[in-house]
């Protein structure tokens, strides 16, 4: 799960993290009572988005009065905002983040990821901040620096004071540094994030130490014990489709393309997808139904899909183990009596109940394209579209 800035920004204050004051606006006269509030001769007006990339696209603007900061906000708020983390369709901007401005010396960047090789937290940093971290990983690797986190003991402040050496903070703001890093580790694993970014962590013209921007995302399967976190989800900034297949416990992911996947398990589900690819076409979702999906789960997960637009074909691909396919075959019937299909259908069944799950499918009436294999049925969907 994905919070905003102003919010990743409120919990790292908790842990002693410095950030600019500032206020959240959802209107423009919201916008201009912070900027009175926080009565600063610089103001930064911030669009809230779980996206970065905003300051390129024109979502952060530096206010000198409280007439620029309206007439910023009156920009920004309602845009659409289009960055490389958005897509091309953009992201409406509904709120934001009104900040004072900070007098920047030199911005750097500073993150904890989870390292699934290693199997432990890894903080980084770089000396070269504002800049995507993929970019300087591609570009300038020796400038990426990183401590490898050992669970038992947790960060250690000589870790943070080494990497904080590395990039280059200066020395009189390097226990600020390590206060900040130390500060931003215990936040990352109190709220079992699986990402905090700062980017750009600066140092002032007084040697302060700040977080200027602040992502933190959470890992959704310990939303259950982190209550406060989740009632910081915003689901106007989530796919419709995915907020429904997460009440249905569905994994599901939307994609851009036209061929609705809808497949057991996780790995077949991403072989799915691969083998689609493979004969020329697009999946438009990533969909798991899971094990031991009931016909009701099953028949959520085909609205699910046939609700998207971009959708011009499906392709069911089941492996029937644990998941049964005479259960897949009723969801399908179901959820298509329900609200018709239009579009072509390709299915592959294999396993328990298989002979069941064909019969259900072919007494249905339906118009259904069997496949023999994975492949069989990829490429009969790739070609039916073309
Ligand atoms: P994004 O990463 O989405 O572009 P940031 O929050 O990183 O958004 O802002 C982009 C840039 O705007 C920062 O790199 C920084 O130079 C500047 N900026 C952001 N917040 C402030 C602030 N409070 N004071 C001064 N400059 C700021
Ligand atoms: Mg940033």
């Amino acid at each position: 799960m994905n919070i905003h800035e102003y919010q990743a920004k409120e919990i790292l204050r908790n842990y002693g993290v410095v950030v600019p004051n500032g206020y959240v606006a959802y209107t423009v006269d919201e916008a201009v009572e912070a900027a009175k509030k926080l009565d600063s001769s610089v103001t930064v007006v911030k669009a809230q988005i779980h996206a970065g990339g905003r300051g390129k696209a024109g979502g952060v603007k530096v206010a000198k009065s409280i007439d620029e900061v309206r007439t910023y906000a009156e920009e920004i708020l309602g845009k659409v905002l289009v960055t490389p983390q958005t897509g091309p369709e953009g992201r409406e901007v509904k709120r934001l983040y009104i900040e004072e401005g900070c007098d920047i010396k030199k911005e750097y960047y500073v993150g904890i990821v989870l390292d699934r090789a290693t199997s432990r937290v890894v903080l980084m940093a770089s000396e070269e901040g504002g800049m995507e971290i993929e970019e300087v990983a591609a570009e300038t690797p020796e400038k990426i620096f990183k401590e490898v986190i050992d669970p038992v003991v947790g960060l250690m402040p000589y870790q943070a004071r080494r990497l904080a050496f590395n990039i280059n903070i200066p020395e009189e703001s390097i226990s600020k540094a390590v206060k900040f890093m130390m500060g931003l580790y215990n936040a990352y694993v109190d709220k079992d994030c699986s990402i905090a970014e700062i980017n750009p962590l600066v140092v002032t013209g007084e040697g302060d130490v700040l977080a200027l921007d602040a992502k933190m995302n959470f890992d959704d399967n310990a939303l259950f014990r982190q209550k406060d976190v989740l009632e910081l989800r915003d689901l106007a900034e989530e796919d419709e489709k995915e907020i429904e297949a997460s009440k249905y416990d569905l994994s599901y992911i939307a994609l851009d393309g036209n061929i609705g996947c809808m497949v057991n398990g996780a790995g077949l589900a991403m072989a799915t997808m691969d083998i689609i690819k493979h004969y020329g076409g697009e999946p438009a979702n990533f969909l798991d139904v899971g094990g031991g999906a009931t016909a009701d789960k099953v028949t959520e997960a085909f609205k699910i899909i046939l609700s998207d637009p971009n959708v011009k074909g499906i392709f069911v691909n089941i492996f029937g183990g644990i998941m049964k396919c005479d259960i897949i075959a009723e969801g399908v019937v179901q959820a298509t009596k329900e609200v018709g299909l239009e579009i072509p259908l390709v299915v592959r069944l294999e396993g328990t109940n298989v002979e069941l799950g064909k019969k259900i499918l072919n007494e249905s009436g339906l118009n259904i394209t069997s496949a023999d294999s994975m492949a069989d049925g990829a490429e009969k969907i790739v070609s039916m579209l073309n």
